[in-house]
């Protein structure tokens, strides 16, 4: 062997291992080197945040604080951020500004002095949303645009709960899609200074032949929604007792109208004018019933899916 071969052989000897140092501290890297982190889902995410405002003026109800707890648990569930407060100075265009919707949760009496008024009808003429449960519709007597709001003024209750029938006109609507048709539920039923139908979509009404003490005969709207000064709105008078905030069907209920009052899911107006299918028997009404003009309009008839059953129940079905 020459010289020059045995420096060769030499040369490979050392550098093999270095080669062979090389591959395992490689290896070893490879096997240390931690699992990076997932980026955070978007699912993750809050689609959005209400605020639950439950200032009151007037009555207090007991059921508050049951009812923000629930609320809160729907956002945990559903994926969306949920903060409450009793504080009026919420109502500025920066205070609201991070907020889809505005709840009035059994809110009573004058609660917003006219700055924060006007805060308020800013914000829904931009787009926001609101949704009253119960007696938001017992509050601000002396602000006609919250009047329009909210869609009627609370008039009286009977006293207490009682059992009663709500007959679901619209089950296109998100808060009303889970609901039976006819829906036996305990609760302080409100009568309202004036029917709001003539003004908003009714979702359902109360069969006030099914309890003591209502005044608003035939056609007793108790849920409803609307498109209002450049936002939406929806309303449910339900809600008086901390047991409305454990059932099921009311808090999908309370769900689907924060879903629509947040601009997350569509209205899906009905069409009034079809005729009802046998599957869909309406309930018995009386004979007296609203006149036609106070019936909804059919706006965005043409727009409704031939294929979605017709869950309209005409207050002109005897
Ligand atoms: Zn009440």
């Amino acid at each position: 062997m020459n010289k020059q071969l045995l420096q060769w052989v030499h040369a490979w000897r050392r550098s093999r291992w270095l080669l062979l140092a090389l591959l395992a501290a490689g290896a070893l890297a490879a096997w240390a080197r931690p699992v990076p982190a997932a980026p955070p889902e978007p699912a993750q995410l809050p689609a959005f945040r209400i605020l639950l405002f439950s200032r009151t003026e007037g009555y207090r109800h007991a059921a508050i604080p049951a009812a923000i707890a629930a609320i809160k648990g729907l956002g945990s569930e559903e994926g969306f951020a949920v903060d409450s407060t009793e504080d009026a100075a919420m109502f500025s265009d920066i205070g609201l500004a991070p907020y889809a919707a505005v709840v009035f949760l059994m809110t009573t009496g004058d609660v917003l002095d006219e700055s924060q008024q006007a805060a308020f009808e800013r914000y829904i003429a931009a787009g926001g949303g609101y949704a009253g449960i119960h007696s938001a519709s017992d509050t601000e007597y002396g602000w006609p645009w919250y009047g329009g709001l909210v869609g009627a003024y609370f008039a009286n209750h009977p006293r207490g709960t009682q059992r009663a029938t709500i007959l679901v006109e619209n089950r296109l609507h998100p808060s009303t899609a889970d609901l039976p048709l006819q829906w036996q539920r305990t609760d302080e039923w409100y009568n309202f200074q004036t029917n709001p139908r003539a003004r908003v979509q009714v979702l359902a009404r109360l069969d006030e032949t099914t309890y003591n003490g209502g005044t608003m005969g035939a056609d007793h709207p108790i849920a409803w929604y609307h498109a209002y000064a450049g936002g939406r709105a929806w309303y449910t008078a339900g809600g008086h007792s901390s047991a409305s905030y454990s059932e099921e069907l009311f808090l999908a209920h309370i769900l689907g109208g924060i879903r629509y009052a947040a601009g997350v899911a569509p209205a899906e107006p009905s069409t009034p004018t079809s005729t009802p299918t046998a599957t869909n028997t309406p309930p018995t009404l009386p004979v007296t019933t609203p006149t036609p003009s106070a019936t909804p309009t059919a706006t965005g008839v043409a727009g409704a899916p031939p294929q979605r059953p017709q869950l309209w129940l005409p207050l002109t079905r005897r």
